[in-house]
């Protein structure tokens, strides 16, 4: 429908993809830039990342989550964080395992468990639960069976953030059933409030939990595939088998432009957050005032908006394209319970956001 309404000569905005318009900060590049020249760097990484990117993710996990890990063999570096998602479940989802998936939620996570075989097992985010899954409402069986629960706050595409209680809840419940919990943890300095935790901070998480990070939200680096994994030494150990069997790690260059991001002056990243709080701030009066309710944002660049009596997920993103060219992306897109919402992305130019607002502002709904 995009190519439809842009081959009528329409100026569309898109607010449907999660990937920041800023460009990477310039230290960053600049380390790749030095890094690239060296030839020591040309040849084959090791695939669970060079001992200094490692070193560099366990103290910046320490720093910012108070998590102690030990690089050596709590650390795996990832090709984007997307990677080891999926990779995950090559390397745990056995063909009849159940896995506990976030609808709605990023989509690798159910679709790295049907690749292998497993059964996904949706736990729909209700508003009435603050967004997270019901645990009381998984059954026994289903709990008997499951080896793997995914679980990512802040969270995408609703922008809820967890409670330290859940968290909690979620390690009680995992321990009495013996299943992994996997915390994606992509947008946790995308936040406007507090610092969102680590999952791993909650006692006990350490014995079966994962956790993945991200440079690329955080640093503006989604196109550089850089993200690492942190949590108990069996679950790393399992991801970086498969690892080991498929890839051949991050090109060292682009792991030196990490250890930078990491370890370096982490300002930018503050002005990242304000950036995207002015656009908040802009967005979501505008889309209140023509009747859209938005779910409060306190994490992450997206919105999450009710869809109106009358329409669909996909009938209001239609009616938006077709009236005024903003692309928004269906809720129902992110599984069946995310049918009802959609989401905004607030990762363009804020001139062009502003002209957004001007154009929603005119919308009869
Ligand atoms: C963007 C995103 C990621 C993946 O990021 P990478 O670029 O692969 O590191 C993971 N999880 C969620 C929820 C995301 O939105």
């Amino acid at each position: 429908m995009k190519k439809e309404v842009a081959a009528r000569g329409v100026d569309l905005i898109s607010l449907g993809i999660g990937d920041p318009d800023s460009p990477t900060f310039p230290h960053i590049v600049a380390a790749l830039q030095d890094a690239a020249t060296r030839p020591a760097n040309h040849r084959y990484p090791d695939y669970e990342g060079m001992p200094s990117f490692r070193a560099a993710a366990a103290s910046y996990v320490e720093k910012r989550f108070g998590v102690r890990c030990d690089p050596a063999t709590e650390v795996v570096s990832l090709i984007g964080s997307k990677e080891g998602i999926a990779n995950m479940a090559v390397a745990f989802v056995d063909p009849g395992d159940i896995v506990l998936v976030p609808d709605p939620g990023y989509p690798v996570y159910g679709i790295g468990t049907q690749f292998n075989g497993g059964t996904v097992y949706p736990m729909p985010l209700r508003a009435e639960n603050g967004f997270l899954p019901d645990l009381k409402a998984i059954p026994e069986e289903v709990a008997k069976r499951a080896k793997l629960m995914w679980l990512g706050y802040p969270n995408n595409p609703t922008g809820a953030l967890a409670t330290s209680q859940f968290f909690a809840d979620v390690v009680a419940f995992a321990e009495r059933h013996d299943i992994i919990v996997a915390h994606d943890n992509a947008y946790s300095e995308i936040y406007f409030d507090e610092p969102p935790p680590s999952f791993l901070a909650t006692p006990g998480a350490r014995d079966l939990g994962i956790e993945f990070h991200s440079l690329s939200k955080t640093y503006n680096m989604t196109g550089w595939r850089v993200g690492f994994a942190v949590g108990n030494r069996e679950l790393i150990a399992g991801l970086g088998k498969v690892k080991t069997n498929v890839d051949s790690g991050i090109f060292q260059a682009v792991q030196e432009a990490g250890i930078a991001a990491l370890t370096g002056d982490q300002s930018p990243v503050a002005g990242m957050r304000e950036l995207y709080r002015q656009r908040r701030d802009m967005f979501l009066p505008a889309i209140e005032k023509i009747g859209l309710h938005a779910q409060p944002m306190r994490a992450t660049f997206y919105v999450w908006v009710t869809v109106p009596k009358g329409f669909t997920s996909t009938s209001l993103v239609s009616k938006l394209l077709q009236d005024v060219g903003v692309v928004a992306t269906p809720g129902s897109g992110f599984g069946s319970a995310g049918e009802g919402y959609i989401r905004f992305s607030l990762t363009v130019a804020t001139p062009r956001l502003a002209e957004a607002v001007e154009r929603l502002k005119t919308l009869k709904l």
